[in-house]
């Protein structure tokens, strides 16, 4: 336990997420986390703004989903999802089924989020040739969209943030139409339906599904959008018959102040992609929902089936530490959790807009991102914010909080003030 960790070794060898193997940025070692608080091997403790990319809701080694974990050892930790089934996976799906947006009944587990798009998206389109239509095989995305990295997801990412270049003849074309720009608490411009509009009288015969992050756009951008987009498009695509994918795997269990992201339009998505937060942190694991008739449509399909499975689908120890993570944000009250960082960001992070280096500081839910006006140094950021005992990745423009729903006033006051003292020099 008291070997110290092979920096040098990982600098040469390991890749880390987006990094260079020639100028690799640092990687600090980590000791242990506990609650909000990540511990390096030099003892240093930082408080966590990042919940590690949105997953670790309740905080890090939390005795109930510990317990959770090691309880499911002893009866099994992993067995096939081809012809076997258990109770953890089935009391996930029960669960998930009746805290999504009503009509989704059908539910896929998927072992990461990029996986669940894929799935998301093989469903659309098999739903469509079950419906009889052999030409419906493209997706309209958001510019600034974030769907995840592997192909078929990486395809209906802003085109620009992730490099479509790079990989120009294997990447599908999909329809790209311009992000909505009206915050949620701005007025309503219906202009901004038009681009979607036009792409569906013009090619829906083309088209299986739109694709967006509900509300909150992540990873490509840290926008927030007005739920009435969100509610318009979902008609506009159902008079055309294409379908709406909520990929909610940044944006479900919270974090924006409603469970789903969705419920700020009140709509039912006809495919929802779930991750991150779903096993509070602790592993890997998504879901892809879908409602009644699109099961259906898929399987009457050529090939009758829906194609994909997973080595590691269902796996037991994910699904029972994600039910007990789904027991805690209940118990927590995650409404008055997410309410309150909500309230002290707002007020906290205000002072940040008056910084000449600052263009733009907004808050959504349990989320405080201070735009500014050039991409920041990463590591230069890092090392002032570890300074101040704080863990924060900036990403291009935007440096943001979203911290875990458990961390305290005082905690999140020691994130909002390294913001105050840092953004300044940047
Ligand atoms: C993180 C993310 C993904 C990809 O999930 P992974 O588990 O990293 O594959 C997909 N969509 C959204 C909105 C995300 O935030």
């Amino acid at each position: 336990m008291n070997n110290k960790i092979d920096i040098e070794f990982d600098k040469q060898h390991i890749w880390h997420p987006y990094t260079s193997m020639l100028a690799p940025i640092p990687a600090y070692p980590v000791a242990s986390a506990t609650g909000v608080k990540i511990r390096l091997e030099d003892g240093t403790e930082l408080i966590d703004g990042m919940s590690s990319w949105w997953s670790v809701v309740h905080g890090y080694n939390h005795e109930k989903l510990n317990n959770a974990l090691i309880e499911q050892t002893k009866s099994m930790s992993h067995v096939m999802f081809g012809g076997l089934t258990h109770q953890p996976a089935v009391t996930l799906c029960k669960k998930l089924i009746d805290i999504t947006p009503i009509g989704l009944e059908h539910v896929f587990l998927a072992d990461s989020g990029s996986v669940a798009v894929e799935v998301a998206m093989k469903m659309a389109i098999q739903c469509q040739l079950g419906r009889g239509f052999e030409n419906r095989n493209k997706f309209i995305a958001l510019t600034f969209g974030y769907h995840g990295d592997t192909f078929g997801a990486m395809s209906v990412c802003d085109p620009v943030n992730s490099m479509h270049s790079l990989y120009s003849d294997l990447m599908p074309k999909h329809f790209f139409i311009d992000a909505p720009n009206i915050k949620p608490n701005e007025p309503f411009d219906q202009n901004s339906l038009k681009q979607l509009k036009t792409t569906l009288e013009n090619h829906s015969g083309q088209i299986a599904a739109l694709i967006l992050e509900p509300i909150v756009q992540g990873a490509g951008g840290m926008r927030f959008y007005h739920p009435e987009f969100l509610r318009q498009a979902k008609h506009l695509c159902q008079q055309h018959g294409v379908l709406l994918i909520a990929d909610e795997i940044a944006t479900g269990f919270g974090r924006t102040g409603k469970l789903f992201a969705c419920e700020h339009a009140e709509i039912t998505p006809d495919i929802m992609c779930l991750g991150k937060a779903i096993t509070g942190g602790y592993m890997t694991l998504a879901a892809t929902l879908c409602t009644e008739p699109v099961a259906k449509d898929i399987s009457r399909c050529e090939a009758g089936v829906i194609m994909h499975g997973p080595t590691f689908m269902g796996n037991p120890l994910a699904c029972a530490v994600a039910n007990a993570s789904l027991d805690l944000l209940a118990e927590n009250n995650w409404q008055q959790q997410v309410a309150n960082i909500e309230q002290q960001l707002t007020d906290g992070l205000a002072p940040c807009s008056k910084f000449e280096s600052v263009a733009d500081v907004r808050v959504f839910g349990a989320i405080g991102v201070v735009e500014m006006n050039n991409p920041v140094n990463v590591s230069e950021v890092q090392k002032a914010f570890i300074k101040r005992g704080v863990w924060v990745r900036p990403f291009g423009k935007n440096v943001y909080i979203m911290p875990p729903f458990v961390i305290s006033q005082q905690e999140l006051k020691q994130l909002i003030d390294a913001f105050i003292e840092v953004l300044p020099d940047f």
